[in-house]
């Protein structure tokens, strides 16, 4: 048996100091994924520093420039604020396709940003084989099943998908990741915040032992107001992307695009940011054949796998679809 020590933080500097002190310890938000992996033997924190108990840290303010989202926050708080469905309406949908309404109940903002991957070896320690869990062991993926798997931002070492929905609306409207550590405050554009694995694919974010996540900010803008978040699976609720895409656009007077925003999920090692799509739809009138146009340049490089070849495919419709549905 595995004796694990918790603790409820009452201010952001214990749990910090905690933190930092004791590099077995962890931070817990909902639960909803770091308790899994411990009961899957994956995760083995010594100490659960508890967050939920912090004041201030739930709050979902809506300005003129910004959303600001509190760390704490639950999804599904932040899925139903109204001005959150009216000027941000690709989060809010993102939110509602993730998880299930009790898991989004519970799951935090912070914690859903700091998901890790699905990958059915991460999380099965009886595969010796997993560079993630456990770094210089290998890849199972690589020559296994790799299906659910990316083609794009994927390395030698890994080819893990980022799992989340969240953050590739995030990633599309430019959100910035607000920090506290014992080194103060600071804070990291959110496509930053996702590190591609390469050469480490252990280490996911740039957080140091200590830090935590405070707040998400994400811009207002036309583009952002008109936005959507479409997501592809193998069924319809409670499973995670195939692809998905996060899309906005800002028309202007003339009918043509004055702004765009693409980034896809489910098909590479981070949230990706889409930028030759975008560049493509500016200037030109928002017709359906310009968006299937600009979408066929989605996921340029991608890499499949024995499996998942699919995704190239399948991550272009969904851009174009999504593109379509936005209300011109
Ligand atoms: C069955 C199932 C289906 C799911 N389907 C989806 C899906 O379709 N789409 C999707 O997006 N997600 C999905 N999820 C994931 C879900 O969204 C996450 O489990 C949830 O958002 C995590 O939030 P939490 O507060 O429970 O995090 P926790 O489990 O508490 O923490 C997660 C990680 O974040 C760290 N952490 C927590 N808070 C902070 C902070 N403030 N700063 C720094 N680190 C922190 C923890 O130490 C831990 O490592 C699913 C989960 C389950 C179990
Ligand atoms: S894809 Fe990444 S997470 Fe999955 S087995 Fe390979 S190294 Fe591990």
């Amino acid at each position: 048996m595995h004796a694990i020590d918790y603790l409820r933080a009452d201010t952001l500097e214990t749990a910090i100091e905690t933190l930092r002190d004791d590099p077995s310890s962890a931070p817990l938000g909902g639960g909803t994924t770091l308790i899994d992996l411990m009961k899957c033997g994956v995760a083995q924190p010594s100490r659960l520093i508890d967050l939920t108990h912090l004041p201030g840290l739930n709050t979902i303010v809506a300005s003129e420039s910004a959303l600001l989202v509190g760390a704490l926050a639950r999804m599904s708080d932040v899925q139903a604020h109204p001005e959150v469905q009216q000027r941000w309406p690709a989060v809010s949908e993102a939110l509602l396709r993730g998880a299930s309404q009790q898991l989004r109940n519970m799951a935090t903002i912070g914690g859903n940003l700091m998901q890790r991957t699905r990958c059915g070896y991460f999380r099965d320690p009886t595969f010796s084989e997993c560079n993630k869990r456990s770094p210089g062991s290998g890849c199972a993926a690589l020559n296994g099943e790799n299906r659910g798997h990316a083609v794009l931002g994927t390395s030698d070492h890994c080819i893990a998908t980022y799992p989340g929905d969240l953050a590739v609306a995030l990633v599309a409207f430019d959100a910035m990741v607000h920090i506290l550590g014992p080194d103060g405050p600071r804070t990291v554009p959110i496509d930053d915040f996702f590190l591609l694995p390469g050469d480490t694919p252990e280490q996911e974010h740039p957080l140091s032992q200590g830090e935590l996540i405070t707040a998400v900010e994400v811009p207002a803008s036309p583009a952002a107001r008109r936005s959507r978040y479409l997501k592809v699976r193998d069924r319809v609720s409670y499973e995670f992307a195939a692809a998905s895409a996060a899309v906005g656009l800002e028309i202007a007077d003339d009918g043509t695009v004055a702004d765009a925003r693409v980034a896809l999920g489910g098909v590479a090692a981070k949230p990706w940011r889409e930028p030759a799509v975008e560049a493509a739809l500016l200037g030109r009138p928002a017709v359906p054949e310009l968006f299937r146009e600009a979408a066929a340049l989605a996921a340029s490089g991608a890499r499949p796998w024995q499996h998942n070849a699919y995704k190239v495919e399948l991550a272009r419709r969904t851009a174009a679809r999504a593109l379509m549905t936005l209300p011109l």
